[in-house]
């Protein structure tokens, strides 16, 4: 009996025959090119070096670990090509809160992968907001606004958090233990309205997070209507909720500023692979993509100019980046559907696929640049694909 293919076999067997093909086509095509072409203005942005690494392993690093929660991080030191975009995966434990802190260089975009969160976030005209976040919901701090955020229980929360700036650190934030602790106690007591001798009970360093009394559970009556879909909140999208883009091999859930108006730094696309869909060849023209992989697993190939296209595989827990403009797609494997949560240093999600770009051409055009007969141009797409279903 054949062994059933687990991730693991797939990614191995395949990374094998790949790495062999692709380095000696790139390696010749780096060589030719570097030697038979001049190189133009735009093009001394991207010299004849190799591709950076596009990958990272976030849920296989080390990370924090203390009593009410867990967090691991992925920014430039990790992970150097991701320049303008942060991750941190955090985990609470039901009751324990992230204290209440803000970030200086970064705004904060989240998804939550499992359980129930609450927020509370203090913005500069001094509203404040107290919200419950489930499944499959975002929320969005601008730079700088005050937050804290709590595990509502009944088990343990899982988030994916992003940050608009690759130098971001969740280790290097602005806590309120951490400044109480080094204010002078005469200033920390004027300022709180107590005695400095009440000071002494408080935290003599950053708490980061703690163990907390859980509050009141989320609301879970829903609408007798049960679809019924409610207003979106200032900081929350349920971005679960939203009717998606449907495509032959999957689907994509998108929210930019258009919808989550707050968001003016960041959009992002769920994307659901079912097996055997390909995100077919396409480019964002105005902006880095991070993604991290939530569920299944994928191949991105990633095309650079210059004869330089790199190819990796990705499973669970997973981080990849590719630079605006550079060409991409993301190749489903496995037997399970494959989830990606990806991000965009815009507030506006802009592509543009191959299937789009050759429906948007004359034929006589497409088959003299490729050197075929319209024949063979009648036989592509003539209209936008995004996901390809499986092959029959
Ligand atoms: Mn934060
Ligand atoms: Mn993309």
């Amino acid at each position: 009996m054949k062994e059933k293919p687990t991730p693991q076999n797939i990614l191995f067997n395949r990374r094998e025959v790949l790495s062999s093909a692709m380095m000696t086509t790139a390696g010749i095509a780096a060589l030719s090119l570097s030697t038979e072409r001049p190189a133009v203005a735009a093009e001394r942005d991207h010299p004849f070096h190799p591709l950076e690494k596009f990958k990272y392993d976030l849920g296989a690093s080390q990370g924090w670990s203390g009593k009410g929660g867990s967090a691991k991080q992925v920014n430039v030191d990790q992970f150097p090509v991701s320049k303008s975009i942060a991750g941190v995966s955090m985990r609470v434990e039901p009751g324990a809160i992230r204290e209440l802190h803000w970030h200086a260089i970064a705004a904060e975009w989240a998804y939550i992968l499992e359980g129930n969160v609450r927020t509370t976030v203090i913005s500069p005209d001094g509203q404040a907001d107290d919200v419950y976040f489930s499944v499959g919901d975002v929320w969005y701090f601008p730079r700088g606004y005050g937050h804290a955020l709590q595990c509502v229980g009944p088990r343990t929360c899982h988030f994916l958090l992003g940050f608009d700036n690759g130098n971001f650190s969740e280790f290097g934030t602005f806590s309120i233990t951490d400044w109480l602790a080094v204010t002078h106690p005469a200033i920390a007591a004027r300022n709180l309205g107590i005695s400095v001798s009440a000071l002494a009970g408080f935290p003599k360093e950053e708490a980061y997070i703690v163990p907390g009394t859980l509050p009141p559970p989320v609301p879970s009556e829903p609408f007798r209507g049960g679809s019924v879909p409610t207003s979106q909140s200032v900081h929350k999208f349920r971005m679960a909720e939203v009717e998606p883009h449907r495509f032959p091999g999957g689907t994509e859930r998108v929210v930019t500023a258009a919808q989550f108006p707050i968001q003016t730094t960041m959009s992002a696309v769920l994307m659901h692979l079912e097996v055997g869909a390909l995100r077919e060849l396409h480019w964002h023209p105005n902006a880095d993509e991070w993604f991290y992989v939530a569920a299944g697993c994928c191949r991105v190939g990633l095309f650079g100019a210059h004869g330089r296209h790199v190819v990796d595989e990705f499973r669970p827990g997973q981080v990849g980046f590719v630079k605006q403009g550079f060409g991409h797609y993301i190749e489903q494997l496995g037997d399970e559907p494959t989830q990606l949560i990806i991000l965009f240093n815009s507030p506006v999600y802009q592509e543009i696929s191959l299937s789009k770009w050759l429906a948007g051409n004359p034929a006589q055009l497409i088959a003299d640049n490729l050197g075929v007969s319209q024949t063979l141009v009648d036989q592509m797409p003539k209209h936008w694909v995004g996901i390809f279903g499986a092959q029959k």
